[in-house]
């Protein structure tokens, strides 16, 4: 792939738009490395139309050729498709939780209702049952109380004999009198979809109705793993999803073509046998994974790290010629948000280091984003020339952001004295912390 990768970036050169000219040949390639992840070829085929239209017209970043910027907007694309970080297993607020494991036989269903319930157990202090309703095979459930031995989990079972619906039933009584508060049903898989095992599950689910249907997708899963999907969604109405092998080679494309079709959270990885080997869910090295187009995106990080460093030193030279608006206010807080609190901001600048203990991030926090809603409510104009604010403008503005005008009032006291800060400072060399000065 590597080289005619290369082939297809030298042949695209120079700046500017995004054209169907100057795409086509990176799209092409990247069509080919989804098909080769795994991708199911419908949802390849809708996925690379998309993309198509909504890069069209797109200026290219600079640093940057057409192809590079085609796999950045593909990269970001994939990620949004495969959802959110941080998604969680619905918990009732009182009462016990039910989580039932379904997917095709030896995707990992047993080992992971395992994980989740050691998980649980250890980070989250629940009291957890796990309850053997694979009794088609008795070394099913053989497995999870060995399993279960391990993580020191209670495992419910009736045997092989007694139908998984009654056992599931019975697991229930069994979890209340022990004041269980979550119950993780393992259920049987097939090789493939079929009536008996649908029917087993719908009646389970109507006994049971539990608060989370988990679908196990293997990493490895080909093109059909898209009806099997389907399938399992418009039967039982999955809510969560768990990729498991990931420790594997395969770059898990079925995942992409699973979110297509139900459009629930990834809720963990699993990437290993051992009961520890359980993960969350980060989408954007998914995507990368998925892609396959690890160079090309080493370029894109480099390129927006450039554009980033860009930005700052923008800011950092208006600041040393002492000049600081609304709008490099907002950058610097921007900054703050890519690096995930002030406090990690802070942690970085000699000098205030030190001082970190003391932060509250969460009224920071909120302050922030209370000031960012006003900033945003100013015009570009205001946001450049503060001083044009006066009355009038600033009723309108704090109406904007559904403060009070005192708020308004205190962030241009702010901005004034970093503003005078700054031009103190200037000259000298300049700490970037302006956007944390008075809050
Ligand atoms: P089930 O039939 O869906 O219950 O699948 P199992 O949980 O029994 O797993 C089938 C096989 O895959 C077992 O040998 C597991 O040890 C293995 N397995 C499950 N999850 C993972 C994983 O994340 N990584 C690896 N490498 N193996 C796994
Ligand atoms: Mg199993």
């Amino acid at each position: 792939l590597s080289d005619r990768l290369n082939k297809a970036l030298k042949n695209i050169t120079g700046q500017g738009k995004l054209t169907e000219k100057n795409m086509n040949d990176m799209l092409k390639e990247v069509r080919m490395s989804l098909l080769e992840a795994d991708v199911n070829y419908e949802v390849v085929k809708n996925f690379i139309a998309d993309v198509k239209e909504k890069a069209m017209g797109q200026e290219v970043m600079e640093s940057l050729n057409p192809g590079q910027m085609v796999v950045k907007i593909v990269h970001d694309e994939i990620q949004e498709l495969l959802g959110s970080e941080d998604a969680q297993l619905n918990f009732k607020k009182q009462g016990i939780t039910t989580l039932m494991m379904v997917g095709l036989q030896g995707t990992g269903k047993t080992t992971a209702s395992a994980k989740i319930a050691k998980y649980c157990t250890k980070k989250m202090k629940r009291r957890v049952l796990l309850v053997a309703c694979d009794v088609v095979r008795p070394a099913a459930i053989q497995q999870l109380q060995t399993l279960g031995q391990d993580i020191d989990v209670d495992v419910f079972t009736m045997g092989a004999d007694v139908d998984a619906v009654t056992t599931a039933e019975e697991a229930m009584k069994y979890a209340q009198d022990r004041q269980k508060d979550l119950v993780i049903f393992d259920t049987a898989g097939r090789l493939h979809i079929d009536e008996a095992l649908m029917q087993e599950l719908s009646d389970m689910k109507a006994s049971i109705q539990p608060d989370n249907i988990v679908l196990t997708v293997d990493a490895m899963s080909g093109q059909d793993i898209i009806t099997v999907a389907r399938d399992f969604n418009e039967k039982l109405g999955i809510t969560g999803l768990i990729v498991t092998k990931l420790d594997g080679d395969a770059r898990g494309g079925g995942l992409l073509s699973v979110r297509s079709i139900t459009n629930v959270p990834v809720l963990f990885v699993s990437n290993g046998e051992k009961m520890d080997d359980l993960e969350a869910f980060h989408p954007d090295r998914m995507a990368d994974r998925i892609l396959g187009m690890g160079d090309v995106m080493t370029l894109v990080e480099q390129a927006q790290d450039k554009l980033d460093m860009e930005v700052e030193q923008k800011t950092a030279e208006r600041m040393m010629a002492g000049v600081f608006t609304f709008n490099d206010l907002l950058s610097q807080y921007g900054q703050i948000k890519k690096m995930g609190s002030i406090q990690n901001m802070m942690k970085m600048i000699p000098g205030l280091n030190k001082m970190v203990k003391n932060v509250d991030d969460d009224k920071l926090n909120s302050e922030m984003k209370r000031n960012e809603a006003i900033i945003q409510s100013m015009t570009p104009y205001e946001r450049d020339h503060p001083k044009v604010l006066k009355a009038s403008r600033k009723n309108r503005i704090a109406k904007g952001s559904g403060v009070k005008v005192a708020d308004v009032n205190k962030l241009i006291k702010q901005l004034e004295q970093m503003q005078s800060m700054t031009k103190m400072m200037s000259g000298g060399r300049m700490p970037n912390m302006g956007a944390f000065q008075n809050m």
